[in-house]
């Protein structure tokens, strides 16, 4: 009985497989010819400092709407995009494009950009940036970069050296996700980074668990001494927010304060100084 029903499985199995494997391929394959299609487009989600009432930055966010699956969401396909190497021309295209856009942004707003770890292993990242940066004509200082830990755990001399190259061009470079994964102290210890981006996963639980909150009040306070700006990721309600400001978090970014938008200076709601963040600010 055993024996027919292992058959039995074994050949669906075997099928199943067939078509992830297929199904992978052809992700692979779209994912390769994507940028020339079209089909990548970027989104900016807004960045707050100063009691969270002004829009300092955005975040450049990738977006892949494919022709028949719809958006496919960066958490699904940038792994593929990293395991095949299609990130790095697609990295290099977020960059120009995101340097191009913010170029004809108000002055004091900057924008980061998410940097894979893969591209760290292509000794040219630091001309890529300049090469964006001339391209756009967009200054330095108005460009960040954001890193995870991941980048420093192959090659880490390499890393460091294109951290070291890229923020002498006067780009500064943001550690994300921080909390997750590899982190460690050792890493802040080797490079001076000029922003820690607290992992939303800390701020989600703020206001429900103890833990949380402490780990979020060590990692500003780490900030503090280390002169190095700290951001709450994922701020959605009030409340977190409120605990937030309690904490002394000097930066946020969260749907609480809006959403990744083609354009977010057409998103009126959101624009620089915007009446609206103001109004919000001030009935909390
Ligand atoms: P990340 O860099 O940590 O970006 C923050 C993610 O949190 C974004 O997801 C953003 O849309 C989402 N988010 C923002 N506010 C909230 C909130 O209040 N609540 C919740 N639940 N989520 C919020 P997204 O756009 O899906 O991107 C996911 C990840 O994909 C990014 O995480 C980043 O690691 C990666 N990614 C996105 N764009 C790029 C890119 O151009 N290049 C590379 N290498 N990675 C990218
Ligand atoms: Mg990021
Ligand atoms: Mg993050
Ligand atoms: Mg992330």
């Amino acid at each position: 009985r055993a024996k027919n029903n292992g058959k039995g499985n074994a050949a669906f199995f075997d099928q199943e497989m067939d078509e992830l494997a297929q199904e992978r391929r052809a992700l692979e394959h779209d994912l390769r010819h994507a940028i020339a299609r079209g089909e990548l487009y970027v989104v900016y989600q807004p960045l707050v400092a100063t009691a969270f009432a002004s829009v300092i930055g955005y975040e450049a966010l990738l977006r892949w709407n494919h022709p028949e699956r719809g958006e496919i969401a960066p958490d699904d396909f940038i792994p593929v995009a990293e395991e095949i190497g299609a990130i790095v021309p697609i990295g290099e295209w977020v960059l120009r494009e995101a340097c191009r856009a913010a170029a004809s942004w108000p002055k004091n707003v900057s924008v980061a950009v998410n940097v894979s770890t893969i591209q760290f292993q292509v000794p040219n990242l630091p001309a890529v940036v300049r090469d964006a940066l001339s391209q756009s004509g967009l200054e330095a200082h108005r460009l960040e970069l954001e890193i995870t830990e991941t980048a420093f755990l192959r090659n880490r001399h390499s890393a460091l050296k294109a951290l070291h190259e890229i923020r002498a061009l006067g780009v500064r470079i943001a550690m994300d996700d921080f909390g997750t994964g590899y982190s460690s102290l050792s890493n802040l210890k080797a490079f001076p980074f000029d922003k820690i981006k607290i992992d939303k996963s800390f701020v989600a639980s703020i206001s429900d668990d103890e833990a949380a909150r402490s780990i979020v009040r060590a990692i500003i306070g780490l900030g503090r001494s280390f002169n190095m700006p700290i951001v709450a990721e994922g701020v959605e309600t009030q409340e977190q927010r409120q605990m937030l400001l309690d904490e002394g978090c000097p930066q946020a970014q969260g749907y609480y304060f809006g959403r990744p938008a083609a354009d977010p200076f057409q998103a009126e709601e959101w624009s620089l100084g915007s009446p609206h963040l103001d109004k919000r600010d001030a009935e909390a």
